[in-house]
């Protein structure tokens, strides 16, 4: 990472991308963007390091894509993984329990973790310091911005001197949290609405013997609803609701601050970090898109933490358009890709919303007759071993899967559109098992049995071989050999070269077996439980973050051991011999061998729509757009 300094700022200046906010999902975003070799600057109008103390908590899906970033050891070093969370009446007696140590959804990581936002902002920072073609601007914020044809026009602040200076973008995130000024001058609207009560969320530190309450807690007491939860490296979070009456003033003094801590930490040894009283909201943007200006995290969407769900929904987004962009970037798609952008990620954010509305409800109530109906009904409704399986497996949680957007056929049907699971395999030349995403590459991936993924690279090599270089799209040959930063400035071919693109790869749509993928996928050939990973090929990739088209030189292949047999047995449940996953590891298409062609050929497509049938910049999700958030 570059810092932005003058005269840097003295011309105008072009970059592909511009994130405003450095946030967690801004800056998450950056390092997305970073290992992908494209041109960022980022803008921050803080100038402190890091953030503050907000979220507390995320999951198994928010470690995928910080491991996606390449950001997982650094991120991990900072986190703690909780055993179970309960909900206690007034009382204390529990009425619910998730067993969070007894729960593993499939994706690599426990289901659950803490963290201490400043620490974790601190690491996603430094992850930034990896790419010379990402520059961060702190102390600088977005003023306004416009947009012709083909960039955005941003005028952007030094908020010390109150200089102003302009920035011309071919794309412009808008990761600037709940009061978005890119979705105001966007001209972007929120539904939904606020909650009326606010919070007094206390962070700090505590020595062990201080926890009163060792374990997350949701305290469903009718008269003072509060979560109390140890977190990592020694902290300790408190969250109250504020009674009717109450002032922000008059809660935010020490010793009242002390008064309602003191039930589950001894406020003599409990040092606080910080107390900020908050207003809750359920909002979504109108439209996460206009034009070249996309909206992620607390612009796109703000949702009551009761999920812990805020942050992570922002890191999905992240994770859901980073690629895309890229590939865009470099003429590997056609720009209405983008448009799959808000048609997935809002009804699944819309879900994890009203799955936190409602959990909320369960929490919050404030009538002691419906508080006690609600003890005695979760107590008895959990003796159904089905119901009480449900709540004990966080089952009610919303499964990462998407109904529409970027998949075969367009919808999701059985597996396709769903996340794919991440056990551990085997793989030759390292010792024990190794999480499957290290070895996905950034890319495409296509998983099979060693017979169908054989077959498929029999047929691609005889291909190359009969095909001239020179029949290669140049958008291939472009991407083949090339360090990620080149192809970054490569990919700097503007949208008339995107097109040019789409156009090369729709004449070959439909004419070409569907093996020959319209962009790079790496093979991964899955060999049984058994298999002795010594007497496998060693893997055949390029350079770290590299990607080869078999049209721009070999396949890369990596052979693993299914070490648990968790991979077979998905291929064997979705009678599928072979799968292809997206870069974000949702799936793409389940296919059999004699069907993989249709597969390469329906990406071709979705790549590069005919023109005149996509739908419009900010066209993205139709009648579903602006969905009732109760
Ligand atoms: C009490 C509380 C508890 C929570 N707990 C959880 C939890 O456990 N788990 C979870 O997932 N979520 C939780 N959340 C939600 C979570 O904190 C937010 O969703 C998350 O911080 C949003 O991140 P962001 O990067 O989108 O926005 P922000 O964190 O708000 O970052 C926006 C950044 O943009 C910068 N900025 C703003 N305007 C400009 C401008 N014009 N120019 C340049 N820069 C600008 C800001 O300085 C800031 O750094 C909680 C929220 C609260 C209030």
């Amino acid at each position: 990472m570059r810092p932005v300094e003058p005269p840097w700022t003295d011309a105008l200046r072009e970059v592909d991308v511009v994130v405003v906010g450095c946030g967690p999902v801004g800056a998450l975003t950056a390092n997305l963007l970073g290992a992908r070799g494209v041109d960022t600057l980022v803008v921050e109008r803080s100038t402190t390091p890091h953030g503050q103390s907000r979220a507390f908590s995320c999951d198994d899906e928010a470690l995928r894509v910080y491991q996606q970033a390449g950001l997982l050891d650094r991120v991990r070093a900072e986190v703690s993984v909780p055993p179970l969370a309960e909900y206690v009446n007034r009382r204390g007696r529990v009425f619910a329990r998730i067993a969070l140590s007894e729960i593993d959804f499939g994706y690599g990581h426990p289901p659950l973790h803490f963290f201490d936002q400043p620490r974790l902002e601190r690491a996603l920072r430094a992850g930034l310091d990896r790419f010379d073609h990402v520059r961060l601007a702190l102390g600088t914020e977005l003023v306004t911005l416009d947009q012709d044809g083909d960039r955005v026009n941003l005028v952007l602040r030094d908020v010390a001197t109150g200089r102003e200076w302009t920035v011309r973008a071919r794309y412009v995130l808008g990761c600037d949290g709940a009061r978005s000024r890119t979705r105001a001058a966007a001209g972007i609207g929120l539904v939904g609405r606020s909650y009326a009560e606010p919070w007094l969320a206390v962070s700090g530190a505590a020595q062990p013997s201080a926890v009163r309450v060792e374990h997350t807690t949701f305290v469903c007491d009718w008269r003072r609803p509060a979560f109390v939860s140890p977190g990592a490296g020694g902290t300790y979070r408190v969250e109250l609701m504020l009674r009717p009456g109450e002032t922000e003033a008059e809660l935010l003094r020490p010793e009242s601050v002390a008064a309602l801590v003191e039930p589950y930490v001894d406020p003599e040894r409990f040092t606080v970090d910080r107390a900020v009283v908050y207003h809750f909201h359920r909002l979504v943007a109108r439209r996460w898109r206009s034009g070249r200006v996309f909206l992620l995290g607390d612009a796109a969407h703000q949702m009551p933490p009761f999920l812990g769900q805020g942050l992570c929904s922002g890191l999905r987004d992240a994770a859901n358009l980073s690629w895309k962009l890229a590939l865009v970037l470099a003429g590997h798609a056609d720009p209405a890709l983008l448009d799959t952008y808000e048609r997935e990620r809002r009804p699944h954010t819309v879900a994890m919303l009203r799955t936190s509305v409602r959990l909320g409800r369960v929490f919050l109530t404030r009538d002691r007759r419906a508080a006690w109906l609600r003890d005695s009904l979760l107590r008895a409704v959990q003796t159904v071993p089905r119901v009480r399986r449900f709540v004990e497996r966080f089952e009610f949680k919303p499964v990462p899967a998407y109904r529409r957007g970027l998949m075969a056929g367009g919808r999701r049907r059985g597996a396709v559109g769903t996340m794919f699971p991440q056990p551990s395999v085997l793989v030759p030349g390292e010792v024990g098992p190794v999480p499957l995403d290290r070895l996905l590459g950034d890319g495409f991936a296509l998983l099979g049995r060693p017979e169908s993924v054989d077959r498929l690279d029999r047929a691609s090599a005889a291909a190359d071989t009969d095909r001239p270089a020179a029949d290669r799209p140049a958008a291939d040959r472009a991407g083949a050999d090339r360090p990620a930063a080149d192809r970054a400035a490569a990919a700097a071919a503007d949208d008339a070269d995107a097109d040019r693109a789409a156009d090369a790869g729709r004449a070959g749509a439909g004419d070409r077996p569907g093996t020959d993928w319209p962009v790079a996928v790496r093979h991964v050939v899955v060999h049984p439980p058994g298999t002795r990973p010594s007497s496998l090929d060693r893997p055949r990739i390029g350079r770290t973050g590299e990607r080869q088209s078999r049209r721009g030189g070999p396949v890369e292949r990596v052979d693993v051991v299914d070490v648990d047999g968790v991979l077979g047995e998905w291929l064997r449940r979705h009678r599928a011999d072979l799968v292809l996953l997206r870069p974000d590891r949702f799936v793409y298409a389940v296919a059999t061998s004699a069907g993989i062609d249709r597969v390469g050929r329906d990406l071709g497509a979705a790549l590069r729509p005919i023109r005149h049938a996509r739908p419009g910049p900010g066209d993205a999700a139709g009648p579903e757009a602006v969905p009732s958030l109760s």
